[in-house]
Parts: C-alpha cells; sequence; structure tokens
C-alpha cells in the first residue's frame, strides 16, 4: 500500500452532476456536452467523466491527443473530440485506430486528414477570438467541402463580459453556418450559455461552470462548488506576542496564538499570492493563513479552534468567485493549479 497523501481534492459528485443538469436546461433544446480537458480542469477525469455521464453528457472536449485515454475508459470514442486537433500523421493514425475524432483546425491539419483516409471529423472555425481555427476566408477551400463535418463549432472571446464582442462573433457564426455543412453546430462554453438561446446551437460546451465556476451573474445560485481541498496538519505550535512566522517573517505575532503548520504550499499549486490572505477552515471556524506560503508548507492561526491537532483535515476556502477574488488568480487557474500531490477523491 502507497503511503497516504497529506493532501486531497475531494470532488462533489453531486454538485457536479446537478452542475451538468443545470447548464444543460439552461442550454434549453441544446444539448450540453462538457469540457474535460487538463484533466477536468485538475479535478480528475477518471473521477468526473463517469458522474457527467451518469448525469447524462454525451459529448466530451479533450485538448490534448495524450488526454484521450483518461475519457476513453468510460466513454465511447466517437463521443471524444480533441481540440488541438492533428498535428502530425501519428494523431490521424490514432484518432482512426480509436474512432476519436479529431478537430480541425487550419487547412493543413484538413489536408492531413484527408490525406490520412478522413471520415467523421469536427471542424473549428474562428469568428474573432484569433486562436485556433479555420479562417473565414478558408471556408471556400475545395479540401474542407471534401471532409465529412460532424459538429461545426467556434469559441467565443469574451462571453464574460457584456460587450460588442458576443454579438459580432454570433453574427460571423451564423455565415460560417450558412457555408459549412455540418451535422451539428456549437458556440457557447460556460459563459455564453448565460447569453441566452441565440448562443445555444445545437450543442454548448460548459468547461468551468461545472466545476463550480460562476463567470457570468446569471450564472450564480444556478452553478455549485465542486471542488473542495483539503490538506493534513503536520504539526501545532505556540507563538509569544513578538514572534515571528515563515520566510522573510512577513507576519509577527500581536499576542500569544496557536498555528497549525498544514502540509500545503506552493508546489502543490497553493501560490505565494494567498500568503497572509487566504484561509483553512475547522468547521464554522475561518482559520488565516499567516506568514508566506512555502514550497510544501503554510501555516494558519488556529487560536479560535485550539482542539486542531497534528493530523486533523482542515478545508481550504475555494469557493471558485470568492477565491478569484482573494488571489488574484482566475477561477480557471484555481482549479487547473492543484497538483498531483493531492489524492483525487469523491
Ligand atoms: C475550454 C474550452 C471550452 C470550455 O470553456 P469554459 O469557459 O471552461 O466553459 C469550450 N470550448 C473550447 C473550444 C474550449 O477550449
Amino acid at each position: 500500500m502507497a503511503p497516504a497523501s497529506p493532501l486531497r481534492l475531494r470532488l462533489d459528485t453531486q454538485a457536479l452532476a446537478a452542475n451538468w443538469r443545470a447548464l444543460d436546461r439552461l442550454s434549453g433544446p441544446a444539448r450540453a456536452g462538457a469540457a474535460v480537458k487538463a484533466d477536468a480542469y485538475g479535478l480528475g477525469a477518471a473521477l468526473a467523466v463517469p458522474v457527467l455521464a451518469k448525469a447524462g453528457c454525451r459529448d466530451w472536449f479533450v485538448a490534448h491527443w495524450g488526454e484521450v485515454a483518461d475519457v476513453l475508459a468510460y466513454v465511447p470514442a466517437a463521443a471524444i473530440a480533441v481540440l488541438h486537433g492533428p498535428l502530425d500523421q501519428a494523431d490521424v493514425a490514432y484518432a482512426r485506430a480509436t474512432g476519436v475524432r479529431p478537430v480541425l483546425n487550419s487547412l493543413p491539419q484538413v489536408a492531413r486528414w484527408l490525406a490520412g483516409g478522413g471520415g467523421p471529423c469536427h471542424v473549428m472555425v474562428d469568428t474573432g477570438i484569433n486562436r485556433l481555427g479555420l479562417a473565414l476566408a478558408d471556408l471556400g477551400d475545395p479540401l474542407v467541402g471534401q471532409l465529412e463535418i460532424d459538429l461545426c463549432l467556434s469559441h467565443l472571446a469574451s462571453a464574460d463580459e457584456d460587450c460588442a464582442q458576443n454579438a459580432q462573433q454570433l453574427a460571423r457564426f451564423a455565415e460560417v453556418r450558412a457555408r459549412v455543412p455540418a451535422q451539428r453546430y456549437s458556440l457557447a462554453n460556460s459563459a455564453g450559455i448565460a447569453l441566452g438561446a441565440a448562443f445555444h446551437a445545437d450543442l454548448t460546451r460548459p468547461g468551468i461552470a461545472l466545476y463550480g465556476g460562476v463567470v457570468r451573474r446569471e450564472l450564480a445560485g444556478v452553478v455549485q462548488q465542486v471542488a473542495r481541498p483539503e490538506a493534513a496538519v503536520l504539526q501545532v505550535r505556540d507563538l509569544e506576542a513578538g514572534d515571528a512566522v515563515g520566510y522573510n517573517a512577513t507576519f509577527v505575532a500581536p499576542r500569544a496564538m496557536r498555528l497549525a503548520v498544514v502540509a500545503l504550499g506552493y508546489a502543490d499549486g497553493y501560490l505565494r499570492c494567498w500568503s497572509n490572505r487566504g484561509a483553512l477552515a475547522c468547521g464554522d471556524a475561518v482559520l488565516p493563513v499567516v506568514g508566506r506560503v512555502s514550497m510544501d508548507l503554510t501555516a494558519i492561526d488556529v487560536s479560535t479552534a485550539p482542539h486542531v491537532r497534528e493530523g486533523d483535515w482542515l478545508a481550504l476556502e475555494y469557493d471558485l468567485p470568492h477565491a478569484a477574488q482573494q488571489s488574484g488568480l482566475s477561477q480557471y487557474e484555481l482549479l487547473t493549479l492543484f497538483h498531483r500531490r493531492f489524492a483525487r477523491c469523491t
């Protein structure tokens, strides 16, 4: 038996399933899929994918070919889309051997797919984010006409804001729909779902909101927290007034107090921005981080929870919108930062 980790990332499976159902409902007649790239945004695809599949999800998006295996164990190959597309013939061969579908993003990728034998695929068209995707000008290329397109998709750049770019991308997507024959069309990410029915097309692609991210006000009260990180206490110590804590003594005890040192640091994805700012919780007691977060350790003030002992588990305060505001990190970063030192569990 491998020794247990003093860090665990609890996935609230009921909240995850409820979030998918809520986003599917908000998508109206369109179906909601799931972006499960980056190991389901850090939460662990092996835990998240079966929960989402059971909730009703049928369409899956990963970024890298190396992420396919995590998902393929639980869902049909044809339901998995690889967003980065085939970078070489080996990717094409892998897609054809497994039945996983590439998202083709450029004319060279289109040519590569057709040269490898083609078959059902997806096509990304850029409508203004200028990241991946065929340009509108590429759509007349005869190679594009040879594709067997299941999903034609585009991606919104600023759906989390109220700005003119959303309507602009929607108008360009209408042009794409008129010009690219496909089985299904898809435009909206999590925030795009909240922009309303015009953005839903046939399939929506939520990611962050499945995992508890509130990226638009319309999702507040709809989306529940899913990720609940916890860290074990390694040591408890008593300080006197004037004692300093951690590297560079950025905290000095104003009075006698009790500290707990937890097995959590920036190497685990708890970045230094949480120094003298983050908090853990023990029941209802909120326990502030004191001093600098170091690589593997963080000190917290447990004066209000004097019963805390070595080996106790404490929960990080990690409600995503609030944590983002506190830390200056995005809700996406807050999830994808979790290191593999965290044991993923439910
Ligand atoms: C990551 C991603 C999504 C999901 O976006 P969220 O903002 O997390 O909902 C959807 N579509 C594409 C193409 C993506 O890369």
